[in-house]
């Protein structure tokens, strides 16, 4: 049986937030790669660990999964926020560390911190998640650490400590909002460079948001602690071919070859279920090995009722294409 968020995230320590001097040497294709990142850190060896290869016919429907509550984050409109180059990715600090998210199954408020993202050298590459095995060309994380801590590295080693949004990105026409990031890219070609916007609209980077992938997790880079609830957004972002390149010149630059290619293969789900606030088929909330002839339409038939009974009691989103 699926645990409820409050008993996954009764509070245990996962890890010591001591980062000893060895964690700087990690890397993606220098350094100790991520083949051997458990070998160094043995969080990283854990058995909850991300990204994942999200399998849709395994995903259950979970009606205590709601809408999130993006209202705060639409309304810093103008957020002054700190663009740099860390070696491993473009992660954007905001500046103004009180912008909070609710709902969306979280338990609690959560405060965003930072976000960053992964790409690869071609467009079938890049994204850390997969769903049902397909790579994306790019994926953007929104880190946000629970409010019961003061940022993401006092509550990276606490049980749901931090939330993490999950965005895939395709390639497709040019994308105007990001624009105001990929501008500035050729300013931090180096590592440790950095360079501040005075005005930043977060929620201007987000596709439609009413469903969502949910499973618990890891950071995805070393220490790999795991303390993330996981969300996978179902809608794409869109960028331009163009517009990627900008992300992939950081990589051509001698002395920055893990500014590409910068995700890690998914990882093992081990007993962890994903779940979703939407519900794509009925046969998702069947049980494995229910899923063909007779006892797939019986369970179909059960799940018709039982989702009704749910429908009308908790109105959760129900998503058709
Ligand atoms: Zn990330």
């Amino acid at each position: 049986m699926e645990l409820s968020t409050f008993a996954k995230c009764i509070i245990v320590l996962v890890g010591s937030n001591f980062a000893s001097g060895a964690v700087h040497d990690w890397g993606y294709h220098h350094g100790i790669d991520p083949e051997h990142w458990k070998n160094e850190f043995a969080t990283c060896g854990g058995k909850q660990q991300s990204p994942i290869d999200i399998k849709t016919d395994n995903v259950k429907f979970d009606p205590r999964l709601r809408k999130f509550n993006f209202f705060d984050l639409i309304l810093h409109r103008d957020v002054k926020v700190k663009i740099q180059n860390n070696g491993h990715t473009v992660q954007v600090d905001m500046e103004d560390h009180t912008i909070k998210v609710t709902g969306g199954g979280l338990p609690g408020t959560y405060i965003v911190e930072q976000f960053h993202f992964h790409w690869g050298s071609v467009d079938t590459r890049g994204s850390e998640h997969e769903i049902n095995g397909k790579h994306f060309a790019m994926e953007m994380h929104v880190v946000m650490h629970s409010d019961r801590f003061s940022s993401v590295s006092d509550a990276m080693n606490i049980t749901c400590g931090l939330a993490v949004l999950g965005f895939l990105v395709d390639v497709g026409r040019e994308n105007p909002y990001f624009e105001k990031i990929i501008s500035h890219l050729k300013e931090i070609d180096h590592i440790n460079k950095t360079v501040t916007l005075d005005k930043f609209r977060l929620a201007s980077l987000f596709p439609r948001t009413d469903c969502y992938y949910r499973y618990y997790g890891s950071l995805t880079t070393p220490m790999c602690y795991e303390s993330v609830i996981w969300t996978i957004f179902k809608e794409h972002i869109y960028i331009s071919e163009k517009q990627l390149n900008k992300f992939r010149d950081l990589g051509k630059i001698p002395g920055s070859e893990d500014m590409i290619n910068n995700y890690r293969n998914p990882q093992p789900l081990n007993h962890r279920v994903v779940t979703t606030n939407c519900i794509e088929s009925f046969s998702s909330v069947c049980a494995e090995g229910w899923k063909t002839g007779r006892k797939r339409r019986r369970c179909e038939n059960y799940a018709k009722i039982y989702l009704r009974t749910i429908l009308s009691l908790s109105r959760p989103i129900f998503h058709r294409r």
